[in-house]
């Protein structure tokens, strides 16, 4: 597969992601995985070779686990510029939602130490590879290979193969094991206590739940109300204003639980009403993702996560001004939102 099918399906006037560029191959060729929260979440697995980034969609969470075989489905060839690119594809263009880079580092070629020894590129038209990946997660030998399927798609399985670093029933390549996590919140907590980073926890977790239906957009109520008297800018301005800033703002937000400065009246004079919220309310939807994390007393607080740009949209509808990351006890980098 050429550069061309990655060209043709994007607007690069619209995607913040990498033009179509062939690039010398490395010394030492990496290996990236993408976490991309499309209409359907998956992993991005890509190999440098040629080049390009040899790539395959995974639906499902890479595992350590020989006798988990993940699907993985062929996908277009990506520039290597690609390894680098997380942030927000925009809705409308291909491949909206947005991506996280999930793993990384260089690899093996194991196929070039056969007695038949192959490139990664003569690999892939045989219908197998197989590598050793250097990764802060992925660690040790993987296969992929094709199915011979009688269905159109080139369908391939990514598999651990048997070494020291396989992992009976390991969800990650952080060792972890059991079952697929299937409450967000509780792991959320778990991990957290147990002092890992929350970069390597949260996103696996957030991976793997069915996400609520999301609404094709959110009702702004009062927009007409004015927020900012003095230069007259209404509710609908500030609305607008941030779906339009939303792919900019969105990965600085991304899974991290936020404090809200609430202004339902907007900056009308000193004493508009103003209050912090950290818990959110029952009432709102079922679709804003959330997480659970212990106050100083102990008691759970359920914040929100501003994962896209909906979430963002209803907040702002609600009169939110600030919002905070949580970071410890103590907010982070505070945004004005307005
Ligand atoms: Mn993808």
């Amino acid at each position: 597969m050429a550069l061309e099918t990655y060209k043709q399906k994007r607007n690069f006037a619209k995607t913040p992601e990498p033009r179509a560029q062939r690039a010398v191959s490395h010394q030492k060729p990496f290996f990236v995985v993408q976490e991309h929260h499309a209409s359907r979440l998956h992993y991005d697995f890509r190999l440098e070779a040629d080049g390009v980034l040899k790539s395959w969609a995974v639906p499902k969470q890479p595992s350590h686990d020989p006798a988990v075989k993940r699907l993985a489905a062929r996908v277009e060839d990506h520039p290597l510029d690609y390894a680098d690119f997380k942030g927000v594809i925009p809705k409308g263009q291909y491949g909206a939602g947005v991506v996280k880079i999930w793993d990384r580092g260089s690899y093996e070629n194991k196929l070039a130490t056969k007695p038949q020894a192959q490139t990664v590129t003569e690999g892939i038209e045989a219908g197998h590879v197989e590598v050793r990946l250097h990764g802060r997660k992925l660690k040790g030998d993987f296969a992929l290979i094709r199915m011979n399927g009688r269905s159109k798609k080139d369908n391939w399985l990514l598999i651990k193969m048997k070494d020291k670093q396989a992992r009976s029933g390991s969800a990650d390549g952080n060792g972890r094991t059991g079952r697929e996590v299937t409450n967000p919140t509780r792991v959320y907590t778990a991990a957290r206590r147990s002092g890992r980073s929350r970069s390597s926890t949260v996103s696996p977790v957030a991976a793997s739940i069915p996400k609520p239906l999301h609404p094709r957009s959110v009702e702004f109520s009062h927009a007409n109300k004015i927020m900012f008297p003095e230069m007259r800018i209404t509710k609908r301005d500030v609305l607008h204003f941030y779906e339009k800033i939303a792919a900019r703002l969105l990965p600085h937000l991304c899974d991290r639980p936020v404090t809200l400065e609430r202004l339902p009246e907007g900056l009308a004079g000193k004493g508009a009403p103003y209050f912090w919220q950290k818990n959110i309310p029952p009432y709102y939807p079922a679709w804003i993702p959330r997480a659970e994390l212990p106050s100083e007393t102990g008691k759970p607080v359920h914040y929100a996560l501003v994962n896209d740009c909906e979430t963002l949209l209803y907040l702002v509808n609600q009169g939110a001004r600030d919002i905070t990351k949580r970071c410890g006890n103590k907010g982070q980098a505070v945004y004005l939102l307005g």
